[in-house]
Protein backbone atom coordinates (compact mmCIF):
# COMPACT_ATOMS: atom_id res chain seq x y z
CA UNK A 1 0.00 0.00 0.00
CA UNK A 2 0.95 3.46 -1.10
CA UNK A 3 1.19 6.41 1.80
CA UNK A 4 1.35 9.81 1.68
CA UNK A 5 3.15 11.60 4.91
CA UNK A 6 3.18 15.24 5.91
CA UNK A 7 6.30 16.01 7.31
CA UNK A 8 5.59 19.61 7.54
CA UNK A 9 2.03 22.11 7.31
CA UNK A 10 2.84 25.14 7.93
CA UNK A 11 3.40 28.26 5.43
CA UNK A 12 7.16 30.22 5.87
CA UNK A 13 6.86 30.85 9.49
CA UNK A 14 7.13 27.33 10.90
CA UNK A 15 6.65 26.62 14.44
CA UNK A 16 7.62 23.36 17.27
CA UNK A 17 4.40 21.92 15.73
CA UNK A 18 4.41 22.27 12.18
CA UNK A 19 7.63 22.40 9.55
CA UNK A 20 7.60 24.50 6.61
CA UNK A 21 4.67 22.50 4.32
CA UNK A 22 6.66 19.22 2.29
CA UNK A 23 5.73 15.73 1.74
CA UNK A 24 6.66 12.13 1.73
CA UNK A 25 4.99 9.29 -0.93
CA UNK A 26 6.07 6.01 -0.29
CA UNK A 27 5.57 3.07 -2.90
CA UNK A 28 7.14 -0.31 -2.33
CA UNK A 29 9.84 0.50 -4.31
CA UNK A 30 10.19 4.26 -4.58
CA UNK A 31 10.16 7.31 -1.89
CA UNK A 32 9.56 10.59 -3.36
CA UNK A 33 9.74 13.95 -1.32
CA UNK A 34 7.84 16.82 -2.20
CA UNK A 35 9.85 19.60 -1.38
CA UNK A 36 12.49 19.51 1.19
CA UNK A 37 12.72 22.35 4.07
CA UNK A 38 14.85 22.49 7.45
CA UNK A 39 16.82 19.33 7.99
CA UNK A 40 15.89 16.20 5.72
CA UNK A 41 17.27 14.31 7.70
CA UNK A 42 16.18 14.58 11.26
CA UNK A 43 12.28 15.03 9.76
CA UNK A 44 12.97 11.28 8.10
CA UNK A 45 13.78 9.92 11.23
CA UNK A 46 11.19 11.64 13.17
CA UNK A 47 8.69 10.04 10.55
CA UNK A 48 10.31 6.69 10.81
CA UNK A 49 11.35 6.58 7.41
CA UNK A 50 14.77 5.19 6.10
CA UNK A 51 16.85 8.23 4.00
CA UNK A 52 18.34 5.06 2.01
CA UNK A 53 14.79 4.55 0.41
CA UNK A 54 14.32 7.95 -1.06
CA UNK A 55 14.63 7.45 -5.19
CA UNK A 56 13.06 10.73 -6.47
CA UNK A 57 12.61 14.67 -5.49
CA UNK A 58 10.16 17.52 -7.25
CA UNK A 59 11.45 20.31 -6.28
CA UNK A 60 7.52 22.71 -6.77
CA UNK A 61 9.56 25.53 -6.77
CA UNK A 62 12.21 27.83 -5.33
CA UNK A 63 10.91 29.62 -2.55
CA UNK A 64 13.31 29.38 0.43
CA UNK A 65 10.59 27.26 2.69
CA UNK A 66 10.84 24.79 -0.69
CA UNK A 67 13.72 23.92 -1.57
CA UNK A 68 16.12 24.88 2.08
CA UNK A 69 16.51 21.82 3.07
CA UNK A 70 18.18 20.39 -0.17
CA UNK A 71 21.59 21.52 0.07
CA UNK A 72 22.11 19.63 3.45
CA UNK A 73 20.19 16.54 2.63
CA UNK A 74 22.52 15.91 -0.56
CA UNK A 75 25.91 16.80 1.79
CA UNK A 76 24.48 14.71 4.36
CA UNK A 77 23.50 11.70 2.09
CA UNK A 78 27.22 12.20 0.29
CA UNK A 79 28.58 11.50 3.95
CA UNK A 80 26.70 8.64 4.57
CA UNK A 81 28.21 6.85 1.79
CA UNK A 82 25.32 7.12 -0.80
CA UNK A 83 26.23 5.57 -4.03
CA UNK A 84 22.87 5.03 -6.00
CA UNK A 85 21.87 8.38 -7.93
CA UNK A 86 19.32 10.72 -6.95
CA UNK A 87 15.90 11.90 -10.09
CA UNK A 88 15.20 15.81 -9.08
CA UNK A 89 12.50 16.75 -10.64
CA UNK A 90 11.43 20.84 -11.11
CA UNK A 91 10.85 23.34 -13.92
CA UNK A 92 14.00 24.99 -15.83
CA UNK A 93 13.17 28.16 -13.72
CA UNK A 94 13.28 25.79 -10.40
CA UNK A 95 16.41 23.75 -11.29
CA UNK A 96 18.32 26.48 -12.76
CA UNK A 97 18.76 28.38 -9.70
CA UNK A 98 19.15 24.96 -7.88
CA UNK A 99 22.19 23.89 -10.21
CA UNK A 100 23.39 27.62 -9.19
CA UNK A 101 23.06 27.43 -5.40
CA UNK A 102 24.55 24.07 -5.35
CA UNK A 103 27.41 25.97 -7.44
CA UNK A 104 28.07 28.33 -5.01
CA UNK A 105 28.53 25.63 -2.14
CA UNK A 106 31.40 23.82 -4.90
CA UNK A 107 29.68 20.74 -4.98
CA UNK A 108 31.49 19.80 -8.09
CA UNK A 109 34.48 19.61 -6.20
CA UNK A 110 33.04 17.13 -3.54
CA UNK A 111 34.90 13.82 -4.09
CA UNK A 112 32.76 10.78 -5.10
CA UNK A 113 29.38 12.65 -5.21
CA UNK A 114 26.83 10.14 -6.04
CA UNK A 115 25.20 10.66 -9.32
CA UNK A 116 22.42 13.40 -8.95
CA UNK A 117 20.01 13.45 -12.53
CA UNK A 118 18.17 16.82 -13.42
CA UNK A 119 14.50 16.25 -15.17
CA UNK A 120 13.52 19.90 -16.66
CA UNK A 121 9.76 19.48 -16.68
CA UNK A 122 8.26 21.75 -19.51
CA UNK A 123 5.25 24.23 -17.97
CA UNK A 124 2.45 22.72 -19.30
CA UNK A 125 -0.49 20.88 -17.78
CA UNK A 126 -0.96 17.46 -16.56
CA UNK A 127 2.52 17.17 -17.33
CA UNK A 128 4.10 13.24 -16.55
CA UNK A 129 7.07 13.26 -13.94
CA UNK A 130 7.44 10.15 -12.60
CA UNK A 131 5.64 6.68 -13.70
CA UNK A 132 6.79 4.22 -10.79
CA UNK A 133 5.64 0.49 -9.59
CA UNK A 134 3.05 2.14 -7.47
CA UNK A 135 2.17 5.67 -8.59
CA UNK A 136 1.95 8.02 -11.52
CA UNK A 137 2.96 11.69 -10.86
CA UNK A 138 2.15 14.44 -12.70
CA UNK A 139 2.88 18.49 -12.33
CA UNK A 140 0.69 21.17 -13.69
CA UNK A 141 1.83 24.74 -13.42
CA UNK A 142 0.12 27.41 -11.08
CA UNK A 143 -0.24 30.88 -9.95
CA UNK A 144 2.32 32.15 -7.47
CA UNK A 145 5.00 34.72 -7.37
CA UNK A 146 7.34 32.70 -9.80
CA UNK A 147 6.75 29.51 -11.56
CA UNK A 148 5.59 26.89 -9.34
CA UNK A 149 3.85 23.36 -10.19
CA UNK A 150 1.20 21.40 -8.38
CA UNK A 151 1.12 17.97 -8.52
CA UNK A 152 -1.43 14.95 -9.12
CA UNK A 153 -0.73 11.68 -7.78
CA UNK A 154 -2.49 8.75 -8.95
CA UNK A 155 -1.94 5.50 -7.01
CA UNK A 156 -2.08 2.16 -9.55
CA UNK A 157 -2.90 -0.54 -6.82
CA UNK A 158 -6.49 1.42 -5.43
CA UNK A 159 -7.19 3.49 -8.00
CA UNK A 160 -7.11 6.21 -5.83
CA UNK A 161 -5.55 9.82 -6.65
CA UNK A 162 -4.53 12.82 -4.30
CA UNK A 163 -3.62 16.44 -5.52
CA UNK A 164 -1.53 18.66 -3.92
CA UNK A 165 -1.76 22.62 -4.88
CA UNK A 166 0.77 24.10 -4.04
CA UNK A 167 1.44 27.96 -3.39
CA UNK A 168 -1.22 29.26 -5.63
CA UNK A 169 -4.11 31.43 -6.15
CA UNK A 170 -7.22 29.56 -6.73
CA UNK A 171 -6.91 28.91 -10.34
CA UNK A 172 -8.82 26.55 -12.99
CA UNK A 173 -5.36 24.99 -13.20
CA UNK A 174 -5.41 23.56 -10.06
CA UNK A 175 -9.15 22.42 -10.68
CA UNK A 176 -8.33 19.89 -13.45
CA UNK A 177 -5.47 18.98 -11.63
CA UNK A 178 -7.35 17.94 -8.57
CA UNK A 179 -11.07 16.85 -10.74
CA UNK A 180 -12.16 14.11 -9.16
CA UNK A 181 -9.15 12.95 -6.94
CA UNK A 182 -9.99 11.37 -3.72
CA UNK A 183 -7.95 14.05 -1.71
CA UNK A 184 -7.20 17.30 -2.19
CA UNK A 185 -4.07 19.07 -0.57
CA UNK A 186 -4.66 22.86 -1.04
CA UNK A 187 -2.84 25.63 0.39
CA UNK A 188 -4.95 27.88 2.73
CA UNK A 189 -2.57 30.92 3.69
CA UNK A 190 -5.21 33.38 3.00
CA UNK A 191 -6.36 35.72 0.34
CA UNK A 192 -3.04 37.69 -1.24
CA UNK A 193 -1.12 37.58 -3.80
CA UNK A 194 -0.06 34.10 -5.16
CA UNK A 195 -1.95 32.27 -2.18
CA UNK A 196 -5.66 31.36 -1.24
CA UNK A 197 -8.16 31.64 1.66
CA UNK A 198 -9.46 28.46 3.40
CA UNK A 199 -13.03 29.19 1.63
CA UNK A 200 -10.70 29.49 -1.70
CA UNK A 201 -9.62 26.31 -0.87
CA UNK A 202 -13.09 25.38 -0.46
CA UNK A 203 -14.46 26.91 -3.78
CA UNK A 204 -11.87 24.77 -5.30
CA UNK A 205 -12.39 21.16 -3.87
CA UNK A 206 -16.32 21.76 -4.86
CA UNK A 207 -15.63 22.55 -8.35
CA UNK A 208 -12.97 19.70 -8.73
CA UNK A 209 -15.56 17.60 -6.84
CA UNK A 210 -13.01 15.92 -4.45
CA UNK A 211 -13.79 13.53 -2.55
CA UNK A 212 -12.26 14.87 1.29
CA UNK A 213 -10.41 18.35 1.13
CA UNK A 214 -7.22 18.75 3.90
CA UNK A 215 -5.87 22.21 4.11
CA UNK A 216 -1.81 23.00 3.82
CA UNK A 217 0.68 25.80 4.08
CA UNK A 218 -1.51 27.88 6.59
CA UNK A 219 -0.14 30.07 9.28
CA UNK A 220 0.41 28.72 12.49
CA UNK A 221 1.61 29.69 16.39
CA UNK A 222 0.76 33.36 17.05
CA UNK A 223 -0.08 33.78 13.37
CA UNK A 224 -2.58 31.76 13.30
CA UNK A 225 -6.39 32.86 11.71
CA UNK A 226 -9.47 31.97 12.58
CA UNK A 227 -11.24 28.80 12.10
CA UNK A 228 -9.96 27.27 8.54
CA UNK A 229 -12.27 24.21 8.60
CA UNK A 230 -15.06 26.04 9.34
CA UNK A 231 -14.29 28.89 6.53
CA UNK A 232 -13.76 25.97 4.02
CA UNK A 233 -16.53 24.37 4.69
CA UNK A 234 -18.64 27.21 3.37
CA UNK A 235 -17.67 26.53 0.36
CA UNK A 236 -17.68 22.72 0.25
CA UNK A 237 -19.84 20.29 1.63
CA UNK A 238 -17.40 17.04 1.74
CA UNK A 239 -15.06 16.13 4.44
CA UNK A 240 -12.55 19.11 5.66
CA UNK A 241 -9.84 18.80 7.84
CA UNK A 242 -6.08 20.97 8.75
CA UNK A 243 -3.41 18.46 7.73
CA UNK A 244 -1.15 18.13 10.35
CA UNK A 245 2.66 17.35 10.68
CA UNK A 246 3.29 13.68 10.69
CA UNK A 247 -0.20 12.66 9.36
CA UNK A 248 -0.33 9.68 6.89
CA UNK A 249 -2.75 9.13 4.35
CA UNK A 250 -3.10 5.74 2.99
CA UNK A 251 -3.88 4.95 -0.37
ZN1 LIG B 1 6.12 30.00 -2.34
Amino acid sequence: MSKVIVLGSSNAIPTKESENTHLAVMGSTCMLLVDLASNPILRLEQAGLDINDLTDVVITHFHPDHVSGLPLLLMDMWLMGRKKPLNIYGLHYTLDRIEGMMGLYNWSEWPDFFPVDFYRLPSSEMTPVLDCPDFKVYASPVHHMIPNIGLRIEFKDSKKAMAYSCDTSPCEEVVRLSDGVDVLLHEATGDEWGHSSAKQAGEIAKKAEVGKLYLIHYSTGKYAQGDLVAEACTAFSGEVALARDFMALEF
